[in-house]
This record gives structure tokens, C-alpha cells and sequence, in this order.
């Protein structure tokens, strides 16, 4: 062995060994720090952009309901209007389209995935980004474009929260309730509630008592703190002391705006991200105008078929991310390597990799205490990737604490500090940028029941497991579509706009092919049902092993990754595989696996009319 070798694997050695003391230390925290918000600290969800404005309760029928309004459900819809379906209601408890785009305001937010593929229906929209890593309003922007194309305005309700969706087997139609007392009746309803839709706060004793200014980053106040969403010059914070919980991808972005604005800002971190270098850069429209038609969708399934880790020809985005998939899961260093010989060379080209994060820290952070404590350690896929050419270097301002909790968290928090280590940092403001219910969100977070035939709950179904069609459907919900959450029998890709629009140009075609055959109701069967779920199990992927080396995050805490029943997990073939049986189904044209009727008592009047009583109230 070279001398060189020798190094790199003293050094592989020693960061297993970090790694595991790391993972160890975050291991002993509690199982579980997700509060629910209720009581006081309801206030973290208040909409600071719009208020809310009275409106009578609507008593109506539409022929498809989407629950949310954000890039999914705007993307069901546009393809559902395009297929012919005149009336898609959204409805939203945010106070317009957008999703996470509506309420992430926060300074500097942008996405980092590559516009061209993320911005969702650019060519129908005629639309070319600015930047290849676009500000957070351009997106807001262009949702609102999609809204207008597509007329998906006209029905849609805002400030609307569904509290109530179940069957009425007398009328075929699903009866949906909300917040705003409206009573509505829907052919077809799609659950598009997103893996970002509900607000994540720390379990830190005291949480509730802090006194002081604070919110959640997705609720930012530029009332208090001054400047906007496209103004980072915060004037509001030039007196004021602030803390920042969370050094996720919302972190990183928040910093280095926070820094130069606030008096002092304090940072608490539990476990430090990746950053590798961000380069974002203007889009150039003469060279996107020059793409041949259907660019985008090439470009969507060229960056997901690299993010599940094909060795694709061309790399159409070359980014940090295709980059990182490329090396890590398809370098050309693991030809003919296999079993335990693959494992270590994988091993040791994720530790080169992440010794280029941690010297990247040394190279930009001037106090070599503070730069140690940025260092991640651990496997890089173990957390979400994350990039920023700006974040580290405002730890070099004098008014800007990282204030490293050692995996352990905060201690808790007083009416006018947070506590850590037994030391108290009084603080003015307090920010949260903990995140989302990402990983246990979706269809099963819903605060509120679905109920199918026979009065069964939708929860009360899956108690032992999830059972689904392809992870969108499933028997005794008919009409009923659900856009799949993690590990919901589907897939999940980095750019979630692909897998919506793949998702969304499945619901469209049912729609459709329904009403083309003359029926209204479809239902899946249950012996579809069952083929899919033994698929899944089939198909699994072990993820164990990966997933115990991990320092705990938010994709592998809990426990309940590990503890889920054994099909409540993606389809382990990947998206490329999986987006290609969906597309076969459609081809196939017979709607395998979907039993379908038509409505006999379709002649019998409006639904609203009978939606005037109230429907069965539901167990939350
Ligand atoms: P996140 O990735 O869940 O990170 C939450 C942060 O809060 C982590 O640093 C976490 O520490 C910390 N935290 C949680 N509970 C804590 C506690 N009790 N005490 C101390 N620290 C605590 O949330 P996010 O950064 O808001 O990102 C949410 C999602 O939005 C991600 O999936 C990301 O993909 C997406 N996002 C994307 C972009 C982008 O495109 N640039 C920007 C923002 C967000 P631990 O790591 O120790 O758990």
C-alpha cells in the first residue's frame, strides 16, 4: 500500500469511530420531539402575509376536490383541465396557491434544486426562470401563473381547512366539510397535502413560555423584524438579539441574511449539515429557448434517474447533486467490486467526499474552535445534502455565536432565554427553522378522518399497514386519490415536482378514462391491491443497516422508521421503474385493477341539496 493509501485509510478508521461516538451521543436523546401544536402554541400558525376574510359557507358540487393548493395539487389540476374537467376545486388553509412557497418567506429562501426542473410546467406556461436555484418568490410567482393558465382561481378556496371527507354511498359522491362551515360535494377527491404542510416545532421544555418575539420560519414577521421576502436589509432586528434553532437546508439560507441585520445573533445547533459550494447562477433564456419541446420532462427524468443511481450518458443538470449521486452511487471505482468489497469502497468514497465538506468548513471559517464544530460526521446521505457559498463565512462576524449543543439539544427554554448546557442566552427573538413533519407527514398526519364505504376510516384501515394501488389509491375509498408520502408505497425523489407530475398525469388519466367509459365510480379491487402490496414487500430494500450507522435526523429518528409495519416503505425498484409501470398501466389502457360503476343516482339532483344537512361528524 502507498503511503497516500495508508493515510486515507488511518483516516477512514478514525472517522468510523467519530461517526459512531457522534451517532451515539444524539441516540440518547428522547425518542420523540415533535410537540403537537394545540393550545398557546396555535399562534405559531397564524398567516402574517394575508388575513383571513369572512365569506359565507358554500353549499356546492364539483367534479374534483383537491385538498391543498400547492405545486401538486396545481399540477393535478392543470392536468385534469387539460384532460377536459372543468370544475377542480383547491382548497388550502393557506391564504393562496403556492404550498411551501406561499408560507416560506423567509429571507434568502430559495430552492436548491435546479429551476428547470423544479419550476413545474414551464412549457406550458411559456415561463424561464431566472436563476438555476430560484428565489423563493419567482416560485410563489409562477404557482400563481399556473393558477391563472389553468383557471384553477375561479373554485378555489383559500383560508379553508377541510375537516371532514367521507363517502355517501347514496350519491356516489365524496361530502366534504371545513373550518368555514362549507358543505361540498365532489366526484373525485385528491389528498395533495405535501410532505411540508405541517409545521414542525422543538420538544424543548419551556417552549410555550418564551416571552419574547418568535415564530417559525415558514411564518416569518418581516413586520417585526423589517425588510421582505425580496429585501434582506432587516432594519427591525439592528437592536435586537436574536436565536436561530436548526442548521437544516432552511438553516443555511437563514444565517448569513440574520447575520447582517440583527445585534447579535445566536445559532443552536444539534448536528451540523453538509455544505457544499451552492455556484447558483442566471439561467440563460436564449440557450432554454433553443431546447427542443419537452425539455423539461428530459431534463426531470435525466436528474432523477441520477438521483436513484443510474449511470446515465449525459448529465443534464450538473449540480451538487448529480455530482454527489454520480460518485456515491455509480462511480466508476465500484466496476466488478461486489459484496463486502463494494461496501468498503463505497465507504471510502463517501468519506473522501466528506472530508472535502469538512476542509471546505477549515478553508472559510477563521476560528478553527468554531470550524471544528460545523464538521459533520457521518455518512453524507445519512441527512439532506445541503449548499450554501455564504453560510460558514458569517461565522467570521463578530456578532455571530454558534452555540453547538453537542447533539444533545437545548436544556429549554425561559421566558427571556434559551438554555444550553446550564448557560442562558437572553434573547429578543427567537426564530424556529426546525423543519416540517416531513418524514411521518402526509397521509397519515391528516388531522382529521377519511372515511369510505361502510363508515371504515382510512386510518382504522391501515392500522397494521399500509395497502394502496401504486400508492395512490386504495380499495373501499372510491374516487379517492391520495399524492403518496414517504414510504407510502411509492417513490420519493429529490426533485418532488417529477414525482407529482408523473403522479398527477396518472390521476388525469383515470379521471378521464372514468368518464370516458361512461362510469363515475372507480374503486380498486382488492386482489390489485393485495398484488401491489406483496410487491412492495417483494421489492423491499433493507435499509437497516444504513439507516443504524446514521447519526439520528429527521428521516431516521423516532424509531418509527424502523418499527413501521413492512410494506409501509417506498417501491424499492426506484422512481425510473416505478414512473415506467405507472406509464405501462396507461398504455395498457383497461385500467387493470380498477373496478368500475356507473352512478344511478346521478339523475337525482344537485348534491348540494342533500349536503344541506350536515354530514356524519367524524372522529378526529
Ligand atoms: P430540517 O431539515 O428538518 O432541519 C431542522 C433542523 O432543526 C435540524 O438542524 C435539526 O437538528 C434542528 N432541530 C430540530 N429539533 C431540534 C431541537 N429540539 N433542538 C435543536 N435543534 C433541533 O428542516 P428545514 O431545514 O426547515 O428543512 C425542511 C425541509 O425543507 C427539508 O426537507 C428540505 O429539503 C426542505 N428545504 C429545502 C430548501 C432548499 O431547497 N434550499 C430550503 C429549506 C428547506 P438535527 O439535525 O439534529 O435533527
Amino acid at each position: 500500500m502507498t503511503e497516500d493509501r495508508c493515510a486515507a485509510e488511518r483516516g477512514l478508521e478514525a472517522a468510523r469511530s467519530k461517526y459512531r461516538t457522534e451517532r451515539d451521543k444524539r441516540r440518547s436523546r428522547s425518542s420523540r420531539d415533535v410537540p403537537d401544536i394545540e393550545g398557546d402554541l396555535i399562534r405559531y400558525l397564524g398567516d402574517p402575509f394575508n388575513a383571513p376574510q369572512p365569506r359565507a359557507p358554500l353549499f356546492d358540487e364539483v367534479e374534483v376536490l383537491c385538498l391543498g393548493a400547492g405545486l401538486s395539487a396545481l399540477t393535478v389540476g392543470a392536468r385534469l383541465k387539460q384532460a377536459g374537467v372543468d370544475r377542480v376545486r383547491l382548497v388550502d388553509s393557506a391564504g393562496d396557491v403556492g404550498g411551501v412557497w406561499y408560507w416560506n418567506r423567509y429571507p434568502e429562501a430559495k430552492c436548491d434544486v435546479d429551476a428547470l426542473i423544479y419550476m413545474p410546467l414551464l412549457e406550458e406556461t411559456d415561463y424561464i426562470p431566472t436563476m438555476h436555484y430560484a428565489p423563493a418568490p419567482e416560485i410563489y410567482e409562477h404557482a400563481r401563473r399556473i393558477a391563472r393558465k389553468f383557471d384553477l382561481y375561479r373554485d378555489a378556496l383559500f383560508h379553508t381547512t377541510i375537516t371532514a371527507l367521507e363517502w355517501d354511498e347514496a350519491t356516489n359522491f365524496w361530502h366534504v366539510k371545513t373550518d368555514r362551515g362549507d358543505r361540498i360535494a365532489a366526484r373525485f377527491v385528491c389528498i395533495c397535502n405535501g410532505p411540508m404542510s405541517q409545521v414542525k416545532l422543538p420538544d424543548i421544555p419551556g417552549l410555550e413560555s418564551f416571552e419574547g418575539k418568535s415564530f417559525h420560519t415558514s411564518r416569518w414577521d418581516y413586520g417585526y423584524t423589517g425588510g421582505g421576502p425580496s429585501d434582506v436589509n432587516m432594519t427591525g432586528l439592528a437592536d435586537k438579539v436574536v436565536g436561530f434553532i436548526g442548521t437544516g437546508a432552511t438553516g443555511l439560507q437563514c444565517v448569513a441574511p440574520l447575520a447582517a441585520s440583527a445585534k447579535q445573533l445566536y445559532v443552536f445547533q444539534r448536528t451540523p449539515s453538509t455544505v457544499g459550494v451552492r455556484g447558483n447562477r442566471p439561467i440563460d433564456p436564449e440557450e432554454v429557448r433553443a431546447y427542443e419541446p419537452g425539455w423539461q420532462r428530459r431534463r426531470q427524468e435525466n436528474f432523477t434517474a441520477i438521483n436513484f443511481g443510474a449511470k446515465a450518458e449525459e448529465d443534464l443538470i450538473k449540480d451538487g447533486w448529480t455530482e454527489l449521486w454520480r460518485e456515491l452511487l455509480a462511480s466508476d471505482r465500484y466496476k466488478g467490486l461486489s459484496g463486502a468489497e463494494l461496501a468498503l469502497e463505497k465507504e471510502r468514497v463517501d468519506f473522501e467526499m466528506m472530508e472535502k465538506i469538512r476542509q471546505r468548513i477549515d478553508s472559510i471559517v477563521k476560528d478553527p474552535a468554531v470550524a471544528a464544530k460545523l464538521k459533520p460526521w457521518y455518512n453524507y446521505l445519512c441527512k439532506r445534502a445541503g449548499w450554501h457559498d455564504e453560510y460558514l463565512a458569517a461565522y467570521n462576524r463578530e456578532n455571530v455565536t454558534l452555540v453547538d449543543t453537542e447533539g444533545a439539544g437545548i436544556d429549554s427554554i425561559t421566558p427571556e432565554s434559551v438554555v444550553v448546557n446550564g448557560q442562558l442566552y437572553p434573547l429578543d427573538c427567537l426564530i424556529f427553522g426546525t423543519g416540517f413533519e416531513t418524514e411521518v407527514s402526509g397521509r397519515l398526519r391528516l388531522k382529521f378522518s377519511v372515511v369510505g364505504r361502510n363508515g371504515l376510516s382510512i386510518l382504522d384501515k391501515w392500522k397494521n399497514g399500509l395497502a394502496t394501488l401504486h400508492g395512490l389509491t386504495t380499495a373501499g375509498f372510491p374516487n379517492l386519490f391520495m399524492i403518496p408520502g414517504i414510504n407510502s408505497q411509492a417513490v420519493v425523489t429529490t426533485n418532488v415536482v417529477h414525482m407529482a407530475q408523473e403522479y398527477a398525469d396518472h390521476i388525469a388519466y383515470i379521471v378521464a378514462a372514468v368518464r370516458a367509459s361512461g362510469n363515475d365510480v372507480f374503486e380498486v379491487t382488492d386482489a390489485a391491491e393485495k398484488a401491489w402490496v406483496a410487491t412492495i414487500i417483494a421489492r423491499r430494500v433493507d435499509r437497516t443497516a444504513f439507516l443504524e450507522a446514521c447519526t439520528p435526523g429527521r428521516s431516521n429518528y423516532e424509531g418509527e422508521v424502523m418499527a413501521r409495519p413492512i410494506q409501509n416503505t417506498v417501491f424499492g425498484g426506484g422512481a425510473i421503474e416505478f414512473f415506467s409501470i405507472l406509464r405501462s398501466w396507461r398504455e395498457a389502457g383497461n385500467l387493470e385493477g380498477l373496478a368500475l360503476s356507473a352512478d344511478t343516482s346521478s339523475k337525482a339532483g344537485p348534491r348540494a341539496d342533500k349536503l344541506i344537512e350536515p354530514v356524519r361528524s367524524v372522529s378526529a
